[in-house]
């Protein structure tokens, strides 16, 4: 399976060459812009196809811009992906405006940024720019690891900062993990993820409107004057970093208990269900926070996992909430508004969200093998002690085995399966 992940490498522009840079963008964006507005048949339909839109606009953009060949065809590239997705949505009959393009990025290839161990060239509407790169070594580890193959990256400006930044796609091959053991995680709103294993991962209430850069933006967007809003575009720019940092822990330390605990897979449920459970009184902002948040924190997951070779694979979110997860019995009250889970059946009490994650785990190794092209018909649920198969036997873990950390957790696994 193929690795993708992207890397953010803030970058050294000597003083004299920034300006080159911020025109670069600035008329690559004109080149997007350019390519939606003129990039229609004689009928006024858009054109989605590239040797179409690259016929209809590629000279022109050559006339008014200064972009360097390559960047004509990333930017009317660019262009073409968002007139495709605008045109399915329009499609479904939702309503779109046109893609606009104005944030402060452009894209690269092979020809137009050469990424090299420490430093890049990058061309300009003004020739080709030399620069360093300013590392830590996070970044150093995947820069140095021979294995991933650097493909294309986007330029990027960062206002609060004042700095470049270069997002450079790398990519390898690894080896799918073999086995059939699996990590269920629930991703919700009271904590960010639960595993299975009885992990609890909270955002640190980052996430969920109470914190601090939240509450500033909001009364900032209430002022709505210049400087107010230049306040909230630098803002937002360091909160969403903010959140995107804890994120990246979580998500990483879900991975990394998936790798303890030996599972080849993780099972989340399919996005859709965060958007239905969530409260409808729940402002705009808030809620399209949410869903941001919860894409991010899934790809996350996806690109971490492929690093270890487990895969993440997303189930059916039905009912994982109201569904005991010791008896199976399903009722809407089972779990009340506090989001604590009482089977009405056995008595089983437990945290919704733990029993949830369970389910989830459940679901992917009980799924039919006709609707999984690599079923797991046979696989395991890890949960904190012990594992389950689709049958639902209780298998503990050997106490005395190396990896088991402490004998105290196997003590409640018959109480707590
Ligand atoms: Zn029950």
């Amino acid at each position: 399976m193929k690795v993708t992940r992207t890397t953010c490498i803030k970058i050294d522009v000597p003083a004299n060459r920034r300006e080159d840079l911020h025109r670069t963008i600035e008329q690559f964006n004109f080149a997007a812009n350019y390519t939606v507005q003129h990039g229609r048949n004689d009928d006024g339909y858009l054109i989605l196809t590239k040797a179409k839109i690259h016929d209809r606009v590629y000279h022109g953009l050559r006339e008014e811009t200064e972009l360097p060949a390559n960047l004509c065809v990333r930017a009317y590239s660019k262009a073409l992906e968002a007139m495709k997705s605008t045109v399915a949505d329009w499609k479904k009959g939702n309503s779109r405006t046109l893609p606009q393009f104005n944030e402060p990025s452009a894209v690269y290839d092979k020809r137009t940024l050469t990424i090299k161990d420490r430093s890049a060239t990058i061309s300009t509407v003004n020739g080709r720019v030399a620069v360093d790169y300013v590392l830590g070594d996070y970044q150093k580890s995947y820069l140095d690891d021979q294995d991933y193959e650097r493909r294309m990256g986007t330029l990027h400006y960062r206002e609060d900062e004042n700095a470049f930044y270069l997002h450079v796609v790398i990519q390898k091959e690894v080896e799918k993990r073999d086995g059939n053991k699996v990590l269920g995680v629930d991703l919700n709103l009271k904590n960010v993820a639960v595993t299975s294993t009885a992990s609890f991962y909270d955002g640190g209430e980052l996430l969920w409107g109470q914190n601090h850069f939240f509450r500033v933006r909001r009364s900032l967007q209430h002022k709505g004057t210049r400087t107010a809003k230049q306040v909230l575009r630098r803002l937002s720019g360091r909160e969403t970093r903010f959140v995107l940092n804890r994120l990246h822990t979580i998500s990483r330390r879900i991975v990394e208990e998936a790798d303890a605990h030996d599972c080849s897979y993780i099972a989340v449920e399919r996005l859709t269900h965060i958007r239905e459970r969530m409260d409808s009184r729940n402002d705009r902002v808030k809620r399209q926070m949410h869903n941001w948040a919860f894409r991010e924190l899934q790809e996350m997951l996806e690109y971490k996992a492929a690093q270890y070779g487990i895969r993440v694979e997303c189930v059916s979110p039905a009912y994982t909430s109201q569904i005991c997860s010791k008896c199976g019995y399903k009722s809407s009250s089972n779990r009340d508004s506090g989001g604590w889970f009482e089977c009405e059946e056995c008595g089983y009490a437990i945290d919704g969200d733990y029993n949830a994650a369970k389910n989830i785990g459940f679901r992917l190794i009980t799924v039919p093998s006709d609707e999984r092209s690599d079923g797991l018909g046979d696989g395991h649920l890890a949960l904190k002690s012990g594992m389950l198969n689709g049958n639902g036997d209780y298998t503990a873990y050997d106490v005395s085995s190396s990896d088991q950390e402490s004998t105290d957790k196997s003590t409640t696994s018959f109480v707590d399966r």
